[in-house]
């Protein structure tokens, strides 16, 4: 391994204050505007991996001990990257700012573009590294124009890793002689010894968890899959952190910020040498130090293969796995030489870890060669069988890097030219069996499917207890990304923002009037998609949550009665009351002995009580009479009949529906379950 780094402290007589602007770009939306949020969702390893280097380099002083620095971390998904500030700080005499894009993937390109000739208008220092700049340089022969463009503009393109090599660019700005390419793909760096990953405390509060935190233990895939990148930007040989320092910095952030959550973003954790050495560090940390870390990690398919895997990664606290399962079509796999995918084994791989209380999410990705409209539907039906807790749906992206965009080269298959539709969730090139737009439609009734309410409810009743609440947040998670803002849960956050002025610069600037109106109808569908989501996942809660004996034996006698329903769903109010209390007749009389209060009030009188009380949500198991019932008010209000609404129902309703959705909220904010107290 060659090691570029410089280590004898150096001077730098122009300048005794250095501004490290680490920005992780976002990307823009279909109208032009850049994707922000009030809370993000997935903080960004690579951002924090840059923080994590420049402190080491700085507190080395390397740079000189009089050198002032500061370091900002900006993650443009949850904050405005404000280019006249930065620029403004720049200003000051002796100041050299330093503006790293970093970790841009092929769909955040144009925007990292855009930021960087702003910045460079300013005349400030840009470099861009990331997957797109690794991915092209490292695929293709020659420097595309689009890259050559930023060069010519004084863009300083970074492909590789900078471990090792950070100190030296850094210097090399500091001696305003930045180069236009540092190329360090040919040899990646070892990372055994490399600074952590470190996101200071102020970002880590813009995310909607806040104890989470991203860490990679290993970089590289040993497999060889043809829409993969990482490949070729970190190549098939594994490499490896030091499991001390790992366990130290779990530490750390543990003591300062309260972090003990992880999303542990190698790309292959099973893979990773020092599986069980980490594995056996975290049980250490939970066991001896109290330290009650947890995390979720990607493996293969085969990963339950590994004799003690499974067991030591659930003792350990992982909550969850993302296993790259990619499709349940045999010939899709063998196209994407997704050699070890072998689907007849997924379902034992499913039910692995769950027996070890470990959730599964799998990745699942629509277009492959041999899907079609139908196929995937049918493929979306038998995946629900699987039992997975989650699914995440991609659509086949041809992404610079992977053996697919060499390929679709060769052939000269007609591609995208946005590299913004290059997200995943856009089709970028012409699909051989599903017309344009019928392949969006799939994906999206992919996602449909899997998050609708029956499933949703399928996966809460089988899950664990333990895994209840976690499932339940990562769907309103999913749901909102889906359902309200239209987009991918990987990307999508919480509460929109957007300001008038981030738009693409190929689209024009609307008036404040226009902007205005644009806005206003963002809240107004965002406030009606919450509303239902809400009113969604409240129903889902009500059919699923945990319930006393006494309403366990009430719904026992409920489904006998449903059985001989068939349109238990069209069934109205009066119909339903009397069904409730068939069944508590029947369970009085088949429980008289045990169905006894200490003050002898007849069972069927309780039960009675416990179904009316505004008070209590026993009993309660849908909202669909309360919905029935506001339907036929509206039906009223719309043929005018407002002497047939009766209001003392009307409001008592109301009440019953705020009580009973603020118990839901509780629930949920405090994940605990509400059941009635026995009465037996
Ligand atoms: S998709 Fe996953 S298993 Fe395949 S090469 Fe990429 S990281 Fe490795």
């Amino acid at each position: 391994m060659v090691n570029f780094g410089h280590t004898a402290a150096e001077t730098f007589p122009l300048f005794d204050r250095l501004h490290l602007c680490l920005i992780k770009p976002s990307k823009y939306d279909d109208d032009g505007y850049v994707i922000r949020y009030w809370k993000g969702v997935l903080p960004s390893n690579t951002l924090a991996c840059l923080y994590g280097l420049s402190e080491d380099v700085k507190n080395r002083g390397v740079l000189g001990n009089n050198l002032k620095w500061r370091i900002d971390a900006i993650d443009e998904t949850v904050q405005r990257v404000d280019v006249e500030g930065i620029a403004r700080l720049n200003r000051r005499k002796g100041t050299k700012t330093i503006v790293c894009l970093v970790g841009v993937q092929t769909n955040q390109f144009p925007r990292a573009a855009d930021l960087a000739l702003e910045f460079r208008r300013q005349g400030l220092d840009v470099l861009i590294g990331g997957f797109h700049v690794s991915g092209v340089i490292s695929t293709l022969p020659e420097m595309p124009a689009d890259l050559r463009a930023l060069q010519e503009a004084g863009v300083t393109l970074v492909a590789g890793e900078i471990e090792n090599r950070w100190e030296m660019i850094l210097k090399d700005a500091l001696n305003n002689s930045l180069m236009p390419l540092y190329n360090f793909l040919q040899e990646s760096p070892d990372i055994s010894r490399a600074p952590m990953p470190r996101i200071p405390k102020n970002l880590l509060n813009r995310y909607a968890v806040k104890h989470f935190a991203t860490l990679d233990c290993g970089r590289g895939c040993p497999f060889q899959c043809t829409f993969c990148t990482v490949i070729n930007v970190q190549g098939r040989q594994m490499r490896y952190r030091c499991v001390d320092s790992i366990a130290e910095r779990i530490r750390e952030n543990y003591r300062q910020h309260n972090v003990s959550y992880y999303f542990f973003t190698d790309d292959n954790f099973c893979r990773n040498k020092n599986w069980e050495p980490i594995l056996d560090m975290l049980i250490r940390l939970r066991e001896e130090e109290s330290i009650p870390v947890s995390f979720m990690i990607q493996v293969d398919t085969q990963s339950h293969r590994i004799p003690g895997f499974i067991e030591k990664a659930a003792r350990a606290g992982c909550s969850q796995v993302f296993i790259g399962m990619e499709s349940i079509n045999e010939e899709n796999l063998k196209a994407a030489g997704k050699k070890q995918n072998r689907v007849t084994d997924f379902k034992n791989l499913v039910n692995a870890y769950h027996e070890a209380a470990i959730s599964t999410h799998l990745a699942y990705i629509i277009g492959f060669p041999f899907d079609s409209e139908e196929s995937v539907q049918r493929d979306i039906q038998n995946l629900q069988q699987l039992g997975a807790d989650q699914v995440s749906f991609f659509m086949l992206t041809p992404l610079p890097g992977s053996m697919d965009y060499l390929q679709f080269l060769s052939k000269a298959t007609l591609m995208d030219a946005d590299l913004n539709n290059f997200d995943t969730f856009h089709e970028t090139f012409r699909h051989q069996r599903m017309k344009p737009r019928v392949w969006t439609r799939c994906y999206e009734k992919a996602w449909k499917d899997f998050y609708s309410v029956e499933n949703m409810k399928r996966i809460l009743k089988n899950a664990k207890p333990q895994k209840y609440w976690d499932l339940f947040l990562n769907f309103i998670w999913y749901k909102n990304a889906i359902q309200v803002e239209e987009g991918h849960p990987m990307l999508h956050g919480f509460v929109r923002l957007k300001g008038r002025r981030e738009r693409r610069r190929i689209y024009s600037l609307e008036s404040r009037w226009v902007y205005f109106k644009r806005r206003v109808r963002d809240i107004w569908r965002t406030l009606i998609g919450w509303s239902k989501l809400a009113l969604e996942m409240e129903e889902v809660w009500l059919q699923t949550r945990h319930r006393s004996s006494l309403e366990e034996r009430v719904v026992l006698e409920l489904e006998q009665y449903q059985k001989r329903i068939r349109e238990w769903r069209k069934l109205r109010l009066p119909e339903l009351r009397t069904l409730y209390r068939q069944a508590a007749l029947a369970l009085e009389k088949s429980s008289h002995r045990h169905f006894s209060s200490p003050l002898r009030i007849p069972s069927y009188f309780q039960l009675w009580l416990q179904k009316w009380n505004v008070f209590s949500d026993s009993l309660t198991f849908t909202r669909f009479p309360m919905r029935w019932y506001w339907r036929s008010v509206l039906r009223q209000l719309k043929q005018g009949h407002f002497h047939r609404i009766r209001l003392f129902k009307t409001a008592f309703t109301g009440f019953r529906e705020f009580v009973l959705f603020a118990r839901f909220l509780r629930a949920l904010l405090k994940r605990v379950d509400y059941s009635v107290p026995n009465l037996e």
